[in-house]
């Protein structure tokens, strides 16, 4: 779903309200993602604002279960028509105030925001890391296994010897 830059521009108050249900390409998830956002144009640049709740389908990175882990994301995003220096001269000694980083996208002329884009990246950065089906989890004996091994990793054994060191003094 693509909204364009002259709907927003050309809505009353420059703002559009759109919903969104709907799957997203890419997005693994438990039926569609809901999404209520508002695009609103300022001139040079566009804000987006709403929350989208998705039922996103991961792996537990604990048991490697697959489980569903519902994510609602507040939406505060900045889209730049040009480019964020364009933007920062167009609106010096005006109120607005961009920071370098702070999540700005730079539309470079383009004349549409892609929604499912927004959404997709959106609820992606909001996954925990890492995700756990269960805060009370113990992960699966190939995982306990996986441990063992690790603990027995040549790279690990000074340390076993520095214990022992320690101990015997
Ligand atoms: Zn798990």
């Amino acid at each position: 779903m693509n909204i364009s830059i002259d709907d927003i521009k050309n809505s009353k108050d420059h703002s559009l309200k759109i919903n969104f249900e709907n799957t997203v390409k890419d997005l693994a998830t438990d039926g569609s993602v809901v999404a209520e956002l508002i695009f609103s144009a300022f001139g040079s640049y566009i804000q987006v604002t709403g929350k989208i709740v998705a039922n996103v389908k991961l792996v537990c990175d604990r048991c490697l279960k697959d489980f569903i882990k519902k994510i609602e994301v507040d939406v505060d995003e900045t889209y730049i028509l040009g480019s964020v220096k364009s933007a920062k001269e167009a609106h010096s000694g005006q109120e607005i105030e961009l920071k370098d980083g702070d999540f700005i996208t730079e539309l470079q002329g383009q004349d549409y925001i892609d929604v499912d884009d927004l959404i997709y990246q959106s609820v992606t950065l909001n996954i925990p890391n890492p995700s756990v089906c269960d805060i009370n989890c113990n992960g699966s004996p190939e995982m306990e296994k996986y441990l063992k091994k690790e603990i027995s990793d040549p790279r690990l054994e000074v340390f076993k010897n520095l214990k022992i060191k320690k101990e015997g003094k």
